[in-house]
């Protein structure tokens, strides 16, 4: 499956103290120019419009429309949702052909979510998209940035988002990359150590309750029996490809696992491990921060994860 991110713009209606999206330089796509890029990747199956928070893009719903005429098989829009609190605005959305919704929410607080996002009443919004969502019948999804804040509640998290929606929603857990506003806010990275019993409780609790999910920027070691779930496995076993416009760069990339790899390191001991040649270590700017000592070989045969 091709899939392509276009960013539409990288102002945003939230303050999130982990974005990675550039503070400085606040700008966004003429329609024109939006418009020129679908059509130069309409040979892809998957488009994701993305910001900062596309919602707040004027023009969304033509974008989707225009993307669906050139044959665009499925229109994402990566969300905080906040927008989507708007039912007549999230069915307008839906008429122009929106085929999902991956909403961010990082906290079942209302306290930690809305001191995440920096924007008092966040939480409660976004809670309001999500229903809106659920009621349209839009497919939808739920990243979950871990987060000093909030890793203590993983379990409560997937409980909180079972008991408090119609549908099932499965579930992103993707822990948070030390760049960009979290390398200035650096006390709001935990370290793998101390989620590792935090995000065991909470994955164990989704397999026993077939909550689908997947985890991304964690290395094997702390995703023992979990491996399958890893976003960077997945993608470095399939060679698995996207394409991105950067709005500050203003250009296409090309990107895939070995791209990110560039941005990831591994410690002395990970080539004792078993794992070494499928694991895609940590971010560099994380081993900055912790170094990379908790890292620990694993004696686990990869086609015991991958399959022979
Ligand atoms: S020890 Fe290194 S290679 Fe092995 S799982 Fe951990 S991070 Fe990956």
């Amino acid at each position: 499956m091709s899939i392509a991110y276009i960013e539409l713009t990288n102002s945003c209606n939230q303050n999130c103290v982990f974005c990675v999206r550039p503070r400085d330089n606040i700008t966004k796509l003429t329609n024109e120019s939006a418009k020129k890029l679908i059509t130069k990747l309409r040979e892809t199956q998957t488009l994701v419009f993305t910001g900062g928070e596309p919602t707040i893009w004027s023009g969304l719903q033509e974008m989707i429309v225009h993307a669906k005429r050139q044959g665009i098989v499925s229109v994402f829009i990566q969300t905080n949702a906040v927008r989507l609190a708007d039912k007549t605005y999230t069915e307008s959305l839906k008429l122009a052909g929106l085929d999902k919704a991956n909403i961010a929410l990082h906290s079942h607080k209302k306290e930690i979510s809305d001191s995440l996002t920096q924007t008092p009443g966040s939480f409660v919004k976004t809670l309001e998209g999500i229903k809106n969502v659920q009621d349209l019948n839009i497919d939808h999804s739920i990243s979950h940035i871990i987060t000093s804040k909030n890793y203590k509640h993983l379990l409560d998290f997937v409980k909180f988002i079972q008991k408090s929606f119609l549908k099932p929603i499965p579930l992103s857990f993707i822990f948070v990359r030390p760049e960009i506003s979290a390398w200035d806010n650096k006390w709001v990275v935990p370290k793998y150590s101390q989620i590792e019993p935090y995000l065991y409780d909470a994955l164990s609790y989704c397999k026993k309750q077939d909550v689908p999910f997947i985890v991304e920027y964690i290395p094997l070691c702390y995703l023992r029996g979990f491996e399958t779930h890893s976003v960077e496995l997945k993608r470095g076993a399939s060679n698995e490809a996207f394409k991105t416009h950067w709005i500050d760069t203003k250009k296409i990339r090309k990107e895939d696992q070995n791209y990110i790899d560039t941005l990831q390191t591994k410690g002395k001991q990970c080539r004792l491990c078993w794992l070494n040649t499928i694991c895609h270590g940590v971010r560099t700017n994380y081993s900055a921060i912790y170094g990379t000592s908790e890292l620990f070989p694993v004696y686990k045969k990869p086609e015991e994860i991958l399959g022979s």
